[in-house]
Formats: C-alpha cells, structure tokens, sequence
C-alpha cells in the first residue's frame, strides 16, 4: 500500500466514524494528553504470597533477586512497611483505595462469582486509577485483579486504561493448563485457575511462562506509553510465588542446590518474577524515564510458610496471622534524581500510602479520605516526625485486632475476648515474645480503646466470603 493510498483509507475511516457516531481505536490511541512534568509515572510491583526474608535486601541468601535489590538500592528500602490485612483480597483493596478496607467491609477474601453483583471493591470506592484519571494519568491492571468478577466491577470500569491478566485471585502458570474460555465452564472450586487469560474484554491465549507474559506485557505498555509521551500508571500484580508452585525448567536450574522441592520451585518462581522486574527498569533506562517515574515493589502479605514454602524470618507468624510475619512484607521504592540512594526508613508505613503519596504529587483531590500519608516529603526530610502515629488491623471474621502505635505493638490474632490481647515491644522483639502487658498496663488500655475508637467507623463484611459457596455447580446443569 503506497502513502497516499493509506492517508485516503484513514480519512474514510474517520469521516466513516464520525458519521456512524464511534472513535476508531487507532485514533484514540494516537490522541495526546498534556504532560504535567510535575506528576510523575508510577509502577507498583506487588508479588503475591512472598515472604519477608525472601529478597536480598532482607537478607535472603539462597534465592538472588538482584532487580528487586536495585529497587532497595536506588532509593529506600522499608523495614517496617506494613499491608492491611493478612491475605490478597483486603490487601489489595486497601493498597488500592488508600484506605482500611474495614471502612467498606471488605474483610476477607470475595466469592469468585461472575452472577455475585456484591462481591468485589464497591464502586463508591474511588480506585487509584480512577483518582489519576482526573489528572489524566493512563493506567494499566497487569495480573492478578481480584476485585470482583462481576462484568460491573471489571477493570476497565473502574478507571483502568488496559488489563492484561485473570480477574480471580489465583491461576495457573502454565499456558497449555489454561483451557477454559470462561467462568461458565468452572465445574468445581478453584476451576476459575484454569481460565484463559483476558487481555481488554477478551479471552487469549498465552504462549509462554504467566509470569513471563505478565513482564513482557507490562514492558509492551510502558513502551507505548512513553512513545505517546504519556504519563502512566502500571499496576504489575504477580501471581507469583503464590500457589500452585509451578516453574519452568529455565527457572528450576537456577536452583541445583536447594533440594527441597518446594522450596525449589518458589525460588524458581520468584527468580522469573525477579528477571520480569529487571526487564521493567531496564525499559525505563532505555526510554529515559528513570527520573519521572516511581517504582515501588511490596507483597500483599506475608509468606505463608508450608504452603509455597517462603520464609518471614525473623517475623513471627505467617500470611493470615496479624503477627509481623502476616502484615510486614519486603517493600522497597525509587524515584531516581529525586529521591537519594541508599536510604534505609524504619518508621512503619503502608501500602495505603502509595496512592497518597502519587496523589498528592499529582494534585489530585480524592474522592474519599484517605487513610494513607505522602510518604515523599519524609523521605526527602523536609517533614519530621513519623507518617503514622497509629496503624490499625482488623480481620473482622475471626474478631481480632492488632494496633501500632510507636514501637509498641497490641495484637489478639484470633477472638480478642477469649484470647486477650498481648503487648510487645518491637525494638527488642520484633519476633513478638515477649508479652510485657503486665508492666504497661496503662499503654496497652490506652491503645486498646484507640482500635476500639477506630472499629466504631468500621464496616461488617458485605458480600459472601470465598469457600462457602458452591456457585460453580450451575454450570453442571
Ligand atoms: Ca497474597
């Protein structure tokens, strides 16, 4: 086809859509958004079900992670960075709102039910991506969603640019396992881990490795966005090391020494989440964009330790416990040119924090108050003090708290009236030993009635939790 031939299919194109009333893709596509130089891009990398002691910079020996070390290293590195909750879904929703998801009920994990018009993030949440929108911020899902199945609460609706990935809260990684084209043809729990993937609306298939495909989309996007000049939101939530533990024999050979086969494979799989994230900052070096964007990597919780055997050491606890080793996570940041290298920050923070902090920079009003802190002028030293006085944890289900305050830490991991809240020091405990109630009773009264104080505004679970449906068995009539 010669030039003038293209430009004459081009114009009949859009005079063809103009009168039938709809933008073409490809027009859309080239349209440009006013760049705020102010406002940075922001990659947020969650890994799923990955331990604390599980990357270098905490001190991991037997698994390499030297990409998500050069997060740490280029910028800070958080020691004390907390998620919300214990497991996947309420993580999430608190890292993607900016807020304690117990504000809005959601506690647990959500049925994964396409029919469920109640399970997932409600919708008068406003979602990070939906707060950035308004400073025309596109932005991209890449992975694991788990923010509700339901056609009405798919990303794309909820301020998204792009989604790449599963709407459940698991999958399989293996593309010759993805076999089903929908939620209609799930016949028994977990069948949802066999889905095809969904790029947009539609269902395709994948060639190689999920976490492979995960980074590679993920670069696919950053590249276009910053050939568009585009500011940019990338929310690159692997699946991985969270089950099954599945890798590839590239991946497995890294590994000869370690001969547990668990152990194994979870180093497998978090070497190819490693290499995917290398790939990721080597894109912004290339594109020149080191120094207007944000980088952030955390794990939605804790590992849980037989199951995909990570390890939280020297945390007690595991994913599902309030105990440090359920809420602290491998968190790092870097914002090169802007934020200095090396810093080591030990005052607790949140991965509520990371919207404030992108919003803020953005000069984005939210729509709901946040719950999170704008962690960068602290950072940069130009503010004192410490971002939380207080940070809270609820699992609604199970009726128990744990509060933050200081070093101080107040924790009943399951039925506080039965199993009466212990108090322990974290700057010589941080293993949670020690219960130093009886001496401090006054401290632990006082931050007892704080987390009271707070649960008052706090909402009961509103949807029906994973497991106790069988809503699958429609699809064998
Ligand atoms: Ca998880």
């Amino acid at each position: 086809m010669n030039k003038k031939r293209i430009v004459l299919t081009f114009s009949l194109f859009t005079s063809l859509s103009i009168s039938f009333g709809f933008i073409p893709f490809k027009i859309k596509e080239i349209k440009k958004t006013t760049l705020n130089k102010n406002s940075p891009n922001l990659i947020i990398i969650l890994a799923d079900d990955l331990g604390y002691a599980d990357v270098g910079f905490n001190g991991c020996k037997d698994i390499p992670t030297p990409n998500i070390d050069a997060i740490a290293n280029n910028g800070v590195k958080f020691t004390n960075g907390y998620v919300t909750y214990p497991v996947c879904g309420p993580s999430r929703a608190g890292l993607l709102t900016g807020r304690y998801q117990d504000r809005f009920g959601f506690t647990t994990n959500p049925t994964i039910d396409p029919e469920n018009e109640k399970a997932g993030l409600p919708l008068e949440e406003e979602m990070i991506s939906e707060a950035l929108k308004k400073a025309n911020y596109n932005s991209a899902i890449i992975g694991k969603w788990h923010m509700g199945t339901h056609p009405k609460f798919h990303p794309l609706k909820r301020g998204w640019d792009y989604f790449f990935g599963f709407l459940s809260g698991g999958h399989n990684y293996f593309p010759e396992k993805l076999t089903l084209n929908d939620y209609s043809e799930v016949k028994w729990a977990y069948g949802w881990y066999s889905t095809r993937i969904m790029e947009n609306y539609n269902r395709i298939d994948i060639n190689n490795y999920l976490t492979d495909e995960l980074s590679d989309a993920a670069v696919r996007y950053i590249k276009k966005q910053s050939k568009l000049d585009q500011q940019f939101m990338v929310y690159l939530s692997y699946n991985a090391p969270h089950g099954p533990l599945q890798a590839t024999e590239k991946y497995l050979d890294r590994f000869p020494n370690i001969i547990d086969k668990k152990r194994k494979t979870y180093a497998a799989m978090v070497s190819a989440m490693d290499d995917g994230i290398g790939r990721v900052l080597n894109t912004l070096k290339e594109r020149n964009i080191e120094e207007n964007t944000i980088v952030v990597f955390l794990s939605d919780n804790g590992g849980p330790i037989h199951k995909n055997a990570s390890k939280n050491d020297p945390l007690r606890g595991k994913k599902g416990d309030l105990y440090e080793g359920g809420v602290r996570v491998p968190f790092a940041m870097q914002w090169k040119g802007n934020i200095k290298k090396g810093i080591i920050y030990k005052n607790p923070i949140s991965s509520m924090d990371i919207m404030a902090s992108i919003c803020d920079l953005a000069n984005v009003k939210t729509k709901n108050k946040l719950d999170g802190v704008n962690l960068i002028p602290f950072l940069k030293k130009e503010k004192k003090g410490t971002p939380h006085d207080v940070l809270f944890w609820r699992k609604w289900e199970q009726n128990a708290m744990a509060i933050r305050k200081g070093n101080l830490k107040l924790i009943s991991n399951r039925q506080m009236q039965t199993n009466l809240p212990k108090l322990y020091d974290l700057s010589d405990d941080i293993s949670e030993i020690k219960d130093i109630k009886g001496s401090n009773n006054k401290d632990a009264d006082e931050m007892l009635n704080y987390w009271e104080e707070w649960n008052k505004e706090n909402k009961d679970r509103y949807f029906p939790t994973l497991g106790n449906d069988k809503w699958w068995e429609r699809n064998k009539k």
